[in-house]
């Protein structure tokens, strides 16, 4: 029996545990799933509690992946160039913290999209905690170029220098954007949350595949792309299941099938 859960704050409306029980049930795997909340400023506490009780492992998600990535005793390449963390599997010596995900967007595009990312042109919208954990699996795939647009340019600037050893990282101000196409633009801003498209020029929508991590409705982004004439259009349930089978695979070395779970959430 797996004992697992997931940390928020809020918790109620996270999709994680529906997830988690449609893998187990597949792979009749015994496990339970649990939302904790927990208190803005006590995550490590209830994290403690959990593990203490037998917890064999945890997702955290906002806004607690700074705090999981400090609890965390050890850590993967992913999380820690990540500088946060979303799953934890607790050993009987370690908590391992990993990041799963920039590899649950990159198996979103490639599995289920059909996309290949090797030699593509690459555009992230956004600076925020969501792009510094997908820039390593991204340039993984070997782009040809990879931008990173943030509307504080410094952020996408900085990022893209710290990721420049792993490949062709580009950091700027979403100002800086040039009308000219590119193969695949991701939106990881938070305008979505607030029903706001950052003011960008339209050209580079021009035939490329636009993908919202945001996910549960139409955005202002996929709108935006829409009447920009992109190829295609996708919204992030499919990057959360993916993530969701990673951080599955990452605590009992099976991986479940996704396509059934995501056909199963979309209704
Ligand atoms: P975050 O750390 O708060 O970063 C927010 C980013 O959005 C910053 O770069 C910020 O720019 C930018 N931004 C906010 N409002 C903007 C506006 N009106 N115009 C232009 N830029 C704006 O947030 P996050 O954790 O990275 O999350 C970003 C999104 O990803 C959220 O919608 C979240 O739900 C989604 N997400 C989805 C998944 C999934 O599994 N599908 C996983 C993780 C995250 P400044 O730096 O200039 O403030």
């Amino acid at each position: 029996m797996y004992n697992l859960a997931v940390f928020g704050n809020p918790i109620e409306h996270s999709l994680s545990p529906a997830i988690h029980a449609q893998f187990a049930q597949q792979l009749a795997i015994q496990a339970s799933y649990i939302k904790i909340l927990a208190p803005i400023n006590n995550f490590a506490q209830a994290a403690q509690q959990f593990i203490d009780s037998g917890g064999d492992g945890f997702n955290i998600t906002v806004p607690f992946k700074i705090d999981a990535y400090k609890l965390a005793t050890e850590l993967t390449l992913n999380a820690k160039m990540a500088g946060a963390v979303n799953t934890i599997k607790v050993t009987d010596s370690q908590l391992i913290g990993e990041n799963t995900d920039g590899l649950g967007l990159v198996n979103d595009l490639t599995q289920n999209l059909g996309l290949s990312l090797k030699d593509k042109k690459i555009l992230i919208l956004g600076a925020g905690g969501a792009t510094q954990g997908i820039i390593l699996p991204l340039l993984q795939q070997q782009p040809s170029r990879l931008m990173i647009a943030n509307r504080t340019a410094s952020k996408a600037e900085k990022l893209a220098n710290d990721f420049s050893k792993y490949g062709p990282a580009y950091g700027f101000g979403l100002d800086k954007i040039k009308s000219d196409p590119v193969d695949i633009i991701i939106n990881a801003t938070s305008a979505s949350l607030d029903k706001k498209m950052p003011n960008i020029a339209p050209g580079c929508a021009e035939h490329a595949i636009c993908y919202d991590l945001m996910y549960g409705e139409q955005t202002p982004f996929m709108n935006w792309a829409r009447d920009n004439h992109a190829l295609m259009i996708a919204d992030g349930l499919g990057m959360l299941v993916e993530q969701a089978a990673h951080s599955f695979e990452f605590w009992t070395e099976k991986r479940p099938d996704t396509q059934a779970v995501i056909k199963n959430l979309r209704g």
